[in-house]
């Protein structure tokens, strides 16, 4: 059951569409005009299951399908329970939603002085920019906004978001968001961008982006350039799962970082998906191959029609306790949660911590040994004595966290 990564091998190549001319499968236009859109462009290349049926019908009143040929190749179309496939394929699930779940479950809405801009932090806001995507991830937390499926008719609003920005000096970070930001033009981006730059208080521009993994032709060299004259700008990613991470995705990081693009990465915690320590550290492992630091894993949102992708925190805490001292520091994201009701990100960490005192610090480490390290000062009389910080226990468990 335990997951194996073939560690060499990079997913390269155009799969279904051979007898396309590699030019119009290096051209992100021709991606996106050749989206799988529908049951019976699916269903061209696959078999669905009555689920999945059931959910693509249902799909266009929540969250539009769309897949581009080049992510549709990373289906194994013959595995129902392929990881890819749970991500962007609708299933019936999506229509099912339970009593703790809301359409704005992050309360964006409430903390949104001006159309499109979210400002719920003391020196920083999510602006976002467009309400479509290279395709839809179908545990999306602006499902409400992506795609217009639920008439939410959103239409940023460019100008008032910048004068709020403006106005406002304690605003040093800006995050652009959206939907995905990279579907804008290069003319519209640079506006954005150099319009941000010339804002003397902030400090820092970043973007998130599905597009690297969607969509990794849209990296284009003159978009790259942008990033490079008016840099530097950060940029997070989101990837799920190792088999996402190919050879067309590690060009794109590179050709971002080559432009001065620091990269981080963004996962969401999905049942079936990347539930597994396994996984995440071929994941995390394939990542900062490809330059790119993991940076959050976050507990998913509570949104509608998402519970059959739910994960318990319990089993979030075992990946990250899996990971911590068990492989490099850097390949280690933060777990958080993103509190209901619009509360922020919040750190949920493995509890090493057994007890703190004025006189000392009790803890564990990766292997379960326990130590502690003294707070107050003793003086010795004469020759210095032993160390103090000698493990105290045989090893032992860490706190069951079992569901
Ligand atoms: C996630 C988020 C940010 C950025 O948070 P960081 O922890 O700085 O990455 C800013 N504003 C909102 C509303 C967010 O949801
Ligand atoms: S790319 Fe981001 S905004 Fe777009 S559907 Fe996926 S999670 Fe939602």
């Amino acid at each position: 059951m335990s997951y194996h990564d073939n560690r060499t091998a990079w997913f390269e190549g155009q799969g279904l569409w051979q007898h396309i001319p590699e030019s119009d499968w290096r051209d992100w236009t021709w991606q996106l005009k050749n989206r799988l859109t529908s049951v019976a462009e699916l269903e061209r290349y696959m078999t669905l299951t009555p689920e999945e049926k059931a959910g693509c019908l249902f799909a266009n009143h929540k969250l539009s399908l769309a897949i581009t040929p080049y992510f549709f190749n990373l289906i194994d179309r013959e595995d129902p329970n392929c990881p890819i496939r749970k991500q962007v394929i609708p299933r019936a699930g999506e229509m099912q939603v339970s009593a703790e779940e809301q359409l704005d479950s992050l309360g964006e809405d409430a903390h949104s002085p001006v159309p499109g801009l979210v400002h719920r932090y003391p020196d920083r806001v999510l602006f976002l920019v467009t309400d479509r995507c290279a395709s839809y991830c179908r545990y999306c937390t602006r499902s409400r906004l992506v795609s217009n499926a639920q008439d939410y008719n959103f239409h940023p609003e460019y100008e008032q978001g910048l004068r709020y920005i403006e106005a406002h000096p304690e605003v040093r970070d800006v995050l652009l968001s959206g939907g995905d930001p990279l579907l804008l033009s290069d003319r519209k981006l640079e506006h954005l961008i150099s319009r941000l730059r010339a804002i003397p208080h902030v400090e820092f521009i970043r973007i998130g982006s599905r597009i690297p993994v969607f969509l990794p032709q849209r990296i284009t060299p003159e978009l790259c350039e942008v990033f490079k004259k008016h840099g530097p700008i950060w940029m997070s990613i989101h990837v799920n799962h190792p088999k996402e991470a190919t050879a067309e995705l590690k060009q794109a990081c590179d050709r971002l970082s080559f432009a001065g693009v620091p990269l981080g990465n963004q996962s969401v915690l999905l049942k079936g998906v990347n539930d597994d320590a396994e996984v995440m550290k071929a994941l995390v492992h394939r990542l900062l191959r490809m330059r790119v630091r993991p940076y959050y894993l976050y507990q998913m949102d509570l949104i509608t029609g998402g519970s059959h992708f739910k994960v318990d925190v319990r089993k979030g805490i075992e990946i990250i306790q899996a990971l911590r001292g068990h492989t490099t520091g850097y390949a280690i994201p933060q777990y958080v949660i993103d509190a209901p009701g619009g509360g922020g990100k919040v750190p949920i960490n493995p509890d090493y911590l057994e007890k703190i005192t004025d006189e000392e610090v009790v803890f564990r480490n990766f292997e379960g040994r326990r130590f502690t390290y003294p707070l107050k000062s003793t003086p010795v009389p004469s020759p210095a004595g032993a160390p103090s910080a000698e493990p105290v226990s045989e090893p032992v468990a860490l706190p069951a966290i079992r569901p």
